[in-house]
């Protein structure tokens, strides 16, 4: 059979450790027999970070403005313990910060949903996918403690020096605390472009939540934006496609998150994201059981696995030891950017074959083969735990059946 041809190239970034070997398996067992893989290459892996002083991330993150699609193996984000280790003349700063802020992203997060592993809610039975605003809030604050006796004021400055104040609190009677927040207008909008977006192509309602009953000003102008964009650019694209865009208090939202179905993005403010996205990724199961995108507002994706390199698996691996690591994150990374350049590119023949990937993968997993994590959570009688590799074989039985 000829092998799938594709277009335009995908960004390919690689990475650390662990996952850095599945990088390489995966590609070798999955995809190269079926595609002819066209792929800028960048390598991220931090010894090539450090050789190039981290320009390899700026370069990777260019390329992916210039082709629109990238797929990115986990990173290595270094610390003090990985100075010696690898040698660095720097920490080098996290290239998924970078990649972000290059990129004015936002990140969606949607579990997996395999037969045998339930969520810890049961009414669950469709994905929720998080999306977190990355910029701004209690992220880039300012914080002071205050001792008795102090008054604390907002100043504002404006470009003709005139000021305007506000008092936060007397502290006549005790010591306290005070804390100074910002966010930006564009990057409220950016944010509100990404999910609204991100719902159309999924076919989605997106929701989103805050507090503006109580933060009249600060809340209330992220629904506002919210608001406006949604009417003036994609109320009628939402009708013809039947979904919608709602509003509500945040804790309205978790009540009604929590008697859901799933089936819907969830946008959150930058804090309820970091909490609510560990919350859910923790009730459906595990974080190799999600898929991870980069969205920004101009439409362009950068896929990813959720998790990290998987340093303890990588040590054993170097030690020749037999390891069980999950790579269903990794391949469905690697499913959906080529899904998504197939989109793109208007090859039909790559899209399909990045779902019979996933269906391949899923299927593996239900026919009861799986990687150590999943087999302690599995509620499958004829569960069966492999080794890295040949749970990549196995998924290549079933997709060679599939092709
Ligand atoms: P990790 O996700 O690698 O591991 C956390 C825990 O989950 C470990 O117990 C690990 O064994 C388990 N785990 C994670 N993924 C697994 C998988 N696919 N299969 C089986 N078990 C899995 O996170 P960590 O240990 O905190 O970090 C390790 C390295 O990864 C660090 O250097 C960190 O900087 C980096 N990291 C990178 C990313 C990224 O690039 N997106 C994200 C998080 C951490």
């Amino acid at each position: 059979m000829a092998k799938i041809t594709m277009k335009t190239p995908l960004v390919e970034m690689d990475g650390d450790e662990m996952t850095r070997i599945l990088w390489q398996w995966i590609k070798e067992t999955l995809l190269e027999p079926y595609v002819e893989l066209n792929t800028e290459y960048y390598d991220l892996g931090l010894k090539h970070r450090e050789e190039t002083k981290d320009q390899v991330t700026l370069d990777s993150a260019e390329a992916t403005k210039k082709y629109g699609v990238a797929v990115k193996c986990a990173t290595i984000t270094p610390n003090a313990a990985r100075m010696p280790e690898y040698n660095l003349t720097q920490m080098w700063k996290s290239p998924n910060g970078t990649i972000r802020a290059a990129l004015d992203g936002t990140v969606f997060r949607t579990p997996i949903i395999v037969k045998g592993i339930e969520p810890y809610i049961p009414t669950w039975t469709k994905p929720i996918t998080i999306a977190r605003h990355a910029y701004g809030d209690v992220y880039k604050n300012t914080e002071m403690r205050v001792s008795k006796g102090s008054k604390a004021e907002l100043v504002v400055t404006d470009e003709n020096g005139n000021e305007t104040r506000e008092l936060i609190h007397d502290f006549t009677k005790c010591d306290g605390i005070i804390q100074g927040l910002h966010n930006l207008d564009a990057s409220i909008a950016g944010f509100a472009r990404a999910c609204l977006n991100y719902g159309l192509d999924l076919k989605q309602d997106v929701w989103f939540a805050s507090k503006d009953t109580i933060s009249k000003k600060y809340d209330h102008r992220f629904k506002d934006i919210f608001q406006e964009i949604y009417d003036n650019e994609y109320k009628e694209k939402y009708e013809a496609a039947g979904i919608e865009y709602f509003y509500t208090l945040i804790d309205d939202a978790v009540a009604r998150v929590i008697r859901s179905n799933g089936g819907y993005i969830w946008a959150c403010k930058n804090y309820d994201g970091d909490v609510m996205s560990d919350m859910v990724s923790t009730a459906y199961g595990s974080l190799a059981m999600m898929t991870s995108v980069l969205v920004s507002p101009d439409g362009i994706y950068e896929y990813e696995a959720a998790h990290g390199t998987v340093q303890r698996h990588y040590y054993k691996y170097l030690k020749g030891e037999e390891t069980s690591t999950n790579s269903v994150a990794t391949i469905f990374a690697w499913s959906g950017a080529l899904r998504k350049r197939g989109e793109l590119d208007g090859t039909p023949e790559l899209c399909s074959f990045a779902d019979k990937l996933e269906k391949a993968t899923i299927q593996t997993i239900e026919d009861g083969v799986m990687t150590g994590d999943l087999y302690l959570i599995s509620k499958l009688d004829n569960k069966k735990k492999v080794d890295s590799k040949t749970f990549l074989d196995e998924i290549k039985v079933r997709l060679e059946k599939l092709m």
